[in-house]
């Protein structure tokens, strides 16, 4: 098995962290999730994974992809105009989305300072996470002309 991220513990032992169970789906998932850098949706993990559990469904794709969320292992793209697309990258990252394609890109988190700490001392909230999404036209909607007329 070929692992891109040797100093993670096993996909089985930080789902039992999570406080999931590891079964058979959940470990695929998450780990197509770690290499398909498209920032996929239900769809699209169910498509890459058909070939090796054809009895997986999109219900359940979409059940284990909320488990994930609410677990923190995975990252939802806020922006993205299908309902559901999602990034396997623990790393920091921020997302620029194409208002013209809907292609979803990795920016570096350096582009844009952050607060050190939390933003605003609340009593009524504890401050958890910070994200940010560019709105862009990617370079291959740029080269067919594509968005060049703002829609606004
Ligand atoms: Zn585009
Ligand atoms: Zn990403």
């Amino acid at each position: 098995m070929n692992d891109h991220q040797p100093h993670q513990p096993d996909r089985a032992t930080r789902l039992r962290a999570a406080g999931l169970k590891p079964t058979a789906s959940r470990v695929a998932i998450l780990e197509i999730l770690e290499e398909d850098r498209r920032h996929p949706t239900a769809e699209m993990v169910l498509d890459t994974l058909a070939g090796r559990m054809p009895s997986l469904s999109l219900s359940t794709v979409y059940a284990n992809l909320e488990a994930f969320l609410q677990a923190g292992m995975i990252r939802r793209i806020r922006g993205a105009r299908e309902k559901l697309r999602v990034d396997g990258t623990v790393q920091d990252h921020d997302h620029a989305i194409c208002r013209v394609c809907g292609e979803v890109f990795d920016v570096p988190q350096s582009l844009m300072p952050r607060p050190v700490g939390s933003p605003f001392e609340s009593e009524e909230f504890d401050f958890v996470d910070l994200h940010i999404e560019y709105e862009v036209i990617c370079s291959s909607c740029r080269e067919r002309g594509d968005g060049i007329v703002s829609r606004k």
